[in-house]
């Protein structure tokens, strides 16, 4: 059942089957089968009569599957149609059909009931089966047993080919045919409560490239009809009516994983070396640990940006320290991730948590959030650092501080960290021992003062996104002034030039994680400045190490010193235009960003 109610703002984990991130509204695709009917036939001549109805919905069944596979081989010549031969063989079965027969003949009951037990035999014989992907074949018979009771029932398959308008399907389960009609249709994705990643409904959906989720548990009943929907394949997540700051981020996840399939993935094993051998660090922004093997896929050399506010959300209780550390402990020392920066939770303002203290607030952005609600909340502060600090045995870990302002924020933030860490040596608990602490530089004033920053810290990430928004005061997620919001302006140059040069006067490591960083044509224009690490959406390293290894450092500073000798950000934003056209033709096309 759908909620009353429609839900805001609710992640969803399951398994995901099919990658890729759509948007869209839901369609709740309802395929609950009604009772199993029961009734004893009384006369030998109703018993044959139903054998007769019995084997006319056999047939019908094969009838509808071989017009969805004719339809779907007009449409395109798809590797899965043998799924849909395999349910045909299975409708053929011998021994499934004698089984059905003989139950109406020797018990005299109803088709229907006969069907419903002998699926029942064999989902015990399935049930037993020690080989995950044999097991999982009962799947099949279970779709075909359902075709088959809804043609006995002489009910109308429903089908999604009657929506005007392309949605996401959200059903409790899908047959093969079912996804393979979605093809037809050209259904943006696909969200189930059942399923696992190796049922052929996942594999059509592979195969048909429709970003999916199975295994949710319960999106049928959380998710209604036209309510907006974020599917992200390769992570298994859904979210249900997200509120406009993950959909901003999704709109432009999905937009790089439309440009990054473009890219071939060879170049995301490759390290970010230009052809005059200078290299920079690969590190990639998570939200959820579920992108883990995205980031590594697609060439993470380490994670630069864990955002752990999204821990915080969908939950009506705070989370625990163990939740925390389930998260923690999955990031820091993966194989493949050589350090994993865990930025303590930016919650606040409008953020995700429903917690009186972040009641609305006029300006949400320079409100109460990051460090400074965390300063206020010491104790629910410090089960968050329990939990890093208890994780950080496993793996080189990075401590990142969002919002610090000023001085005072980052002391206290390390006081509290040291407080927490006496009191879990005091426990026996182990902490790891080469553990960096940082401070995110997006706030302008702890540019001014990144000299006396950098030295209570071993490294500075600088957030573009939020220094940009306050630099030139422009709202990050108010359209009607994005227009304004320009990484190439002078100002925003200058400032992040101060901080690569303070953070290396001072021997520290400068890594950036705002957007600006992902962005392939910035990548000249950061290469000079010689940040030490661009960390960045998983989907969009491919192409920085694209560029970054067709480039050098020589033309890169070139451009740069062009660059800064002028004052206009229209003028800097024509000649890095031209200059990335120029050198990278292939990569900056008609369509390239
Ligand atoms: C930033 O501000 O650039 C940043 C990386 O942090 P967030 O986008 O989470 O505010
Ligand atoms: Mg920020």
């Amino acid at each position: 059942m759908a909620p009353e109610q429609s839900v805001k703002n609710i992640v969803l984990k399951g398994i995901g089957v099919s990658p890729g991130v759509v948007i869209g509204k839901a369609y709740l695709f309802d395929r609950r089968d009604s009772q199993i009917s029961f009734y004893k036939l009384g006369k030998a001549s109703l018993v044959t009569k139903e054998v007769k109805r019995f084997r006319d919905a056999l047939r019908a069944s094969e009838a509808q599957l071989r017009d969805v596979k004719s339809r779907l081989s007009e449409v395109a010549g798809l590797e899965p149609l043998h799924i849909m031969d395999v349910h045909i063989m299975l409708l053929k079965d011998r021994s499934f059909v004698r089984n059905v027969v003989q139950r109406i003949k020797e018990m005299s009951v109803n088709a229907e009931w006969a069907v419903s037990m002998t699926i029942d035999k064999y989902r015990e014989l399935f049930e037993k089966m020690e080989d995950e992907y044999l097991r999982d074949r009962f799947s099949d018979i279970r779709y075909v047993g359902q075709m088959i009771l809804r043609h006995l029932a002489g009910r109308r398959q429903e089908t999604i080919s009657s929506l005007g308008e392309r949605v996401i399907v959200i059903a409790s389960d899908l047959s093969p045919a079912d996804t393979a009609q979605m093809m037809i249709d050209k259904v943006l994705g696909f969200a189930t409560d059942i399923g696992s990643k190796t049922s052929h409904t996942a594999i059509v959906a592979r195969s048909i490239a429709i970003p999916a989720v199975v295994g949710l548990e319960k999106v049928t009943r959380l998710v209604r009809t036209n309510d907006d929907i974020i599917i992200d394949g390769a992570a298994g997540l859904v979210i249900v009516n997200p509120d406009p700051e993950i959909l901003h981020r999704y709109e432009e996840k999905k937009r790089l994983y439309q440009t990054a399939r473009e890219v071939s993935l060879k170049y995301a094993k490759f390290p970010a070396v230009t052809k005059d051998r200078y290299k920079i660090q690969i590190g990639c922004n998570i939200e959820f640990i579920e992108e883990i093997s995205s980031a590594i896929t697609h060439g993470a050399e380490g994670i630069g940006l864990y955002r752990t506010e999204f821990i915080y959300i969908n939950r009506e209780e705070l989370p625990t320290e163990e939740d925390h550390f389930i998260n923690y402990r999955r990031v820091i020392g993966v194989e493949g991730l050589h350090w994993s920066t865990i930025r303590t939770f930016d919650l606040g303002g409008d953020k995700y948590f429903s917690d009186p203290k972040l009641a609305k607030e006029m300006n949400p952005q320079m409100g109460l959030r990051a460090i400074r609600f965390c300063l206020q909340e010491v104790n629910l502060f410090k089960v968050q650092l329990r939990a890093i600090l208890r994780a950080s045995a496993f793996g080189k870990t990075r401590i990142l501080f969002p919002m610090i302002s000023g001085i005072e924020e980052i002391r206290a933030a390390k006081r509290i960290l040291s407080e927490v860490r006496d009191d879990l040596r005091m426990e026996g608990k182990a902490v790891g021992d080469d553990i960096e602490i940082g401070a995110m530089i997006e706030v302008p004033s702890a540019v001014v003062i990144a000299e006396s920053l950098a030295k209570e810290v071993d490294f500075f990430s600088i957030g573009t996104n939020d220094l940009i928004q306050y630099v030139l005061a422009i709202d990050r997620i108010n359209d009607r002034v994005s227009y304004l919001y320009e990484p190439l302006h002078p100002a925003v140059l200058k400032l992040i030039k101060e901080v690569v040069d303070v953070g290396h006067r001072a021997g520290i490591h400068v890594a950036m994680c705002g957007e600006m960083a992902g962005d392939p044509l910035y990548a000249m224009i950061l290469l000079a400045l010689e940040l030490d690490e661009l960390s960045m959406n998983p989907l969009a390293i491919p192409k920085v190490k694209e560029i970054i290894r067709a480039a050098t450092l020589r033309d890169s500073k070139k451009l740069l010193k062009e660059v800064m000798k002028m004052s206009s950000a229209t003028e800097i934003r024509e000649l890095v235009e031209k200059t990335m056209r120029e050198k990278f033709p292939a990569a900056f096309a008609v369509n390239g960003s």
